[in-house]
């Protein structure tokens, strides 16, 4: 797929990858073997016939195309452009064998942005409002998914989001030039076309309370309330000016729009020689939008090497195209101030990789008396987060379990509560999109049943 040039590109938000072209998409899809037992769709989380989509690109019938991918998949438009694909369908695709499978995300890319630029949209279901009413909270993929496919089944649903923009990490976190705002907003127009109402600036648990709501006619509720709580390193200096969590940073910059000050009135105090602490996707964006920012130096320090990164392979590269440099098996010890409280430096100290731990991953061990300091100005904690505390903390009957996830039941995605059921991040700290959407669709098939089961529908 073609991209932005890196030296033009790390001087705007605009979106880096370009999509496929007409002819690009036909000739890729015309390379696949449309395999009986499609080893790609076996490994896509919310199951979408891969081969069949494949196939009607390949034949022109793009509306076929796209209304085979909705059948399964409410944000197409999101998954082509941000799904970690290496580690699902394109990592089982077999075309690996020959060395180069099919450029799914792409091709699935390519047939939402068709359905976007042809205006009448192909995958209108009729509205059918007569079904009972259910809850969601929270406006992430996980909630977009369970809200979908449950209004599909004729359930009045409704959202509450508590910040002012449905989307969730789509719209706080990842940034403009991965995933514009106005796709997520066309595939939430979408989802209002199924009926499907939006209350944005409510917070369940200040707002209104659980039982609150549960007295108000809801049948059911579906939480998908996200990891939004940042972890930090608890490292001598982490309070000094300039020391930002990845989460503060992006919310600033994607949605209260830091990047377009003074147009919009957030602006983000960014120095020139930036440290940004973890290897995920979170650091990734962190990194690439300090880079547009304005700051000359850029470095990615992680502790682990660049084989257990967990970010997408093609952020890793599209960093390091951009002139990220990659501080590997390193680890922070402590950040250093001026006079001013303000960030001067960071001490770090090299690692080596020793046994694998409980994630599989190989643990990383100091290397004595290999300290040194990295000049720095500004340093960004993105080493992960945690399940967002408010609505949690407001709701003591929910059973939650290590790190404040709550406690499910893996096939049903059911809390402890009778009619209440979670998933998303909130259950399984921070994961992906796709993961946080099978659970959302896990759980509005458990809630249909439910509901049916309770003759409540
Ligand atoms: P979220 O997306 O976090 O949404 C939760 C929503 O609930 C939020 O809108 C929040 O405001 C709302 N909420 C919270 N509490 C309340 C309340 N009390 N009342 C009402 N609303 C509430 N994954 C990928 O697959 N590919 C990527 O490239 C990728 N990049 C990422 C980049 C960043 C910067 C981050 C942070 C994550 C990234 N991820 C990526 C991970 C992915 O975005 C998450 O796994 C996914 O968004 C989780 O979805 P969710 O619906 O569970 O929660
Ligand atoms: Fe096509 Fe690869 Fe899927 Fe086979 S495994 S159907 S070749 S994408």
């Amino acid at each position: 797929m073609k991209k932005q040039n890196p030296k033009q590109r790390i001087k705007n938000f605009n979106e880096v990858a370009l999509g496929m072209s007409l002819e690009e998409a036909l000739k890729e899809a015309s390379r696949c073997l449309v395999c009986k037992n499609a080893r790609c769709s076996a490994k896509c989380p919310v199951e979408i016939d891969i081969p069949r989509f494949i196939k009607a690109i390949k034949d022109k019938a793009f509306n076929d195309a796209i209304k085979i991918i909705k059948e399964k998949n409410n944000l197409p438009g999101v998954c082509g452009r941000v799904c970690p694909q290496e580690d699902q369908c394109e990592g089982a695709c077999i075309l690996n064998k020959k060395g180069s499978p099919i450029n799914i995300g792409a091709l699935e890319r390519f047939a939402a942005d068709w359905e976007l630029k042809n205006a009448s949209r192909v995958t209108r279901y009729a509205l059918r409002t007569e079904g009972a009413k259910v809850i969601v909270i929270g406006s992430g993929p996980a909630g977009l998914t369970c809200a979908g496919n449950l209004a599909k089944l004729g359930y009045k649903v409704t959202v509450f989001e508590a910040l002012h923009a449905e989307g969730g990490v789509l719209v706080y976190g990842i940034p403009e030039f991965r995933l514009p705002k106005d796709i997520v907003k066309k595939e939430v127009d979408y989802l209002e076309s199924l009926g499907v109402e939006f209350r944005k600036n409510f917070i369940v648990g200040k707002t209104a309370t659980l039982k609150e709501l549960f007295g108000q006619g809801y049948r059911a509720i579906f939480i998908g309330t996200g990891a939004g709580l940042p972890n930090f390193m608890n490292i001598p200096g982490e309070n000094l000016n300039r020391v930002y969590s990845s989460n503060e940073l992006l919310t600033r910059v994607n949605l209260m729009k830091a990047y377009l000050f003074p147009e919009y009135d957030t602006p983000v105090n960014i120095g020139k020689k930036v440290a940004v602490i973890g290897g995920g996707n979170t650091a990734m964006d962190s990194a690439r939008v300090c880079l547009r920012l304005g700051a000359e130096k850029v470095y990615i320090v992680y502790r682990r090497s660049e084989k257990e990164m967990p970010a997408r392979e093609e952020e890793i590269k599209n960093a390091k195209e951009e002139g990220i440099k990659f501080l590997t098996l390193t680890l922070p010890k402590r950040i250093l101030g001026d006079d001013n409280y303000f960030v001067k430096g960071m001490e770090c100290i090299k690692m080596e990789l020793g046994e694998p731990d409980s994630s599989g991953r190989r643990r990383s061990v100091p290397v004595p008396g290999s300290e040194f300091i990295l000049e720095a100005d500004t340093v960004i904690v993105a080493v992960g987060q945690s399940p967002n505390p408010v609505f949690l903390n407001a709701t003591p009957e929910l059973k939650t379990g290590k790190w404040g996830r709550i406690e499910i039941d893996q096939e049903t995605q059911a809390t402890n509560i009778k009619g209440v059921y979670a998933g998303g991040d909130a259950t399984a700290g921070e994961d992906t999109v796709i993961a946080a959407m099978g659970s959302g669709k896990r759980a509005a098939k458990a809630i249909d049943n439910y509901l049916k089961t309770k003759k409540l529908f």
